[in-house]
């Protein structure tokens, strides 16, 4: 397809890619305000719109040689570097200062050229233009995929792949000048392989910012906004549906949290909610699914565990919980915790037979003077009315 294309109409292709790219990033930024790197790859890509034009021009003469040359080279270098500016501050999701340096590159590149000229001589110029143009695409590469660490989002290996693809073809134009006849690729089909890049790109930023916002989403949906520990949702996704069996169920619920609330406010009971979910948090193994599931009750599921290891871990927390330093107002606020254990015995037809064992366990430390950890193969059961009594689950 592009054999038939002229050069004039890929240049001008080649400014529209970046001048699309531009309105792409500008409309996700107006929508995710919090990606601030967008609106810096927009500028980017308008500086690079701009360097194209001018160069365009000058290529039809309708500019003199010594503006349109040093003009579209700072423009050009100035755009790539808000490009690698905006990609690492869109994929970290974080100000970095130190990145604006960057633009001290764009700025070295004129006052050079304004003391040697080096920018007149059409290869020299095209030379280091694609050379920086490499640098910075494939360092902008580099940047997307080592935030994957922080933040796994699938369209990461593809963005960074666009941004390859358009530094390798940055390197073959050098490659190019420097060495004629070495790359087998013409200058047309080169703009047609960068004009396909800038799409790739701008489409990707967009899928990032797109994935990024439905893991925020999924979180969220997940999280239970006081504690930040995980909610009752998340919890029974995490319940196998079958096979429970070498498994065990605890369920907590803090003593007497009334009276907390009651007697040092509901703030200070919000804030022994917290650091009661942030201590078992940190006590955690892998694998180990810890949730609040309403009120003061949290659930923690320790799979492939036994008994008796289930209840070492339950007694080592509830003796945590009782030295937890929380303090109202500089006054220490005491808080207990009751937990009831159920070991699957892989008999269970669904998880309610388990949650309902945890359950009963759970009244029976209550009603046996609470701060406790009592063991369903230990509790007598009692009846479902006296529970809902004690503590109203809805189950
Ligand atoms: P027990 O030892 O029998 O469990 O007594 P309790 O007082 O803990 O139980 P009860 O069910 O009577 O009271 C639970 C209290 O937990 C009442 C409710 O206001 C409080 N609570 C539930 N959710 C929150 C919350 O998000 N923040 C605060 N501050 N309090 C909460
Ligand atoms: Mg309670
Ligand atoms: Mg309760």
């Amino acid at each position: 397809m592009n054999a038939q294309l002229d050069l004039a109409t890929v240049l001008l292709l080649h400014k529209s890619s970046f001048l699309v790219g531009a309105f792409c990033f500008l409309y996700a930024r107006w929508q995710s305000p919090r990606d601030e790197g967008l609106g810096i790859l927009a500028s980017g890509f308008l500086f690079l719109a701009l360097a194209s034009t001018l160069a365009g021009y000058g290529e039809q003469k309708l500019l003199p040689a010594y503006l349109w040359t040093l003009s579209s080279f700072t423009l050009g270098i100035g755009g790539y570097a808000l490009f690698w500016i905006g990609v690492r501050r869109l994929s970290a999701g974080r100000r970095r200062k130190a990145d604006w340096f960057a633009l001290s590159i764009p700025v070295a590149g004129a006052a050079i050229g304004l003391a040697t000229h080096f920018h007149v001589v059409n290869y020299v110029r095209a030379s280091v233009f694609n050379a920086t143009a490499f640098a910075l695409l494939a360092a902008s590469a580099v940047a997307v995929i080592a935030d994957r660490k922080c933040e796994p989002l699938p369209v990461r290996a593809l963005f960074a792949a666009a941004m390859a693809v358009g530094a390798s073809l940055c390197l073959a134009v050098v490659v190019g000048l420097v060495k004629p006849g070495i790359i087998p690729i013409t200058t047309t089909y080169a703009f047609f392989l960068s004009i396909i890049c800038h799409f790739a790109i701008a489409f990707f930023a967009l899928v990032l910012v797109k994935e990024r916002a439905e893991a925020e989403l999924r979180r969220s949906a997940d999280t239970d906004a006081l504690t930040g520990a995980a909610n009752r949702r998340w919890f029974l996704t995490q319940l196998p549906g079958s096979n429970w069996h070498g498994d065990c169920l605890i369920v907590m619920d803090l003593d007497f949290f009334k009276r907390i609330n009651d007697r040092y406010g509901h703030h200070a009971g919000d804030q022994a909610l917290i650091a009661f979910a942030d201590l078992i948090r940190s006590s955690l193994r892998k694998g180990d699914c810890f949730a609040r599931l309403g009120g003061e009750e949290f659930g923690l599921y320790l799979p492939q565990t036994s008994e008796a290891q289930a209840f070492a871990i339950a007694e080592r927390l509830r003796r945590a919980v009782e030295n937890l330093a929380v303090t109202s107002n500089e006054q220490p606020i005491a808080l207990s915790v009751s937990m009831g254990l159920a070991a699957a015995r892989g008999n269970e037809s669904s998880w309610e037979d388990l949650f309902n064992r945890a359950d009963a366990a759970l009244y029976e430390a209550k009603r046996s003077g609470r701060n406790r950890v009592t063991s369903s193969s230990s509790a007598p059961t009692p009846t479902s009315t006296s529970m809902e009594a004690s503590f109203g689950r809805a189950g």
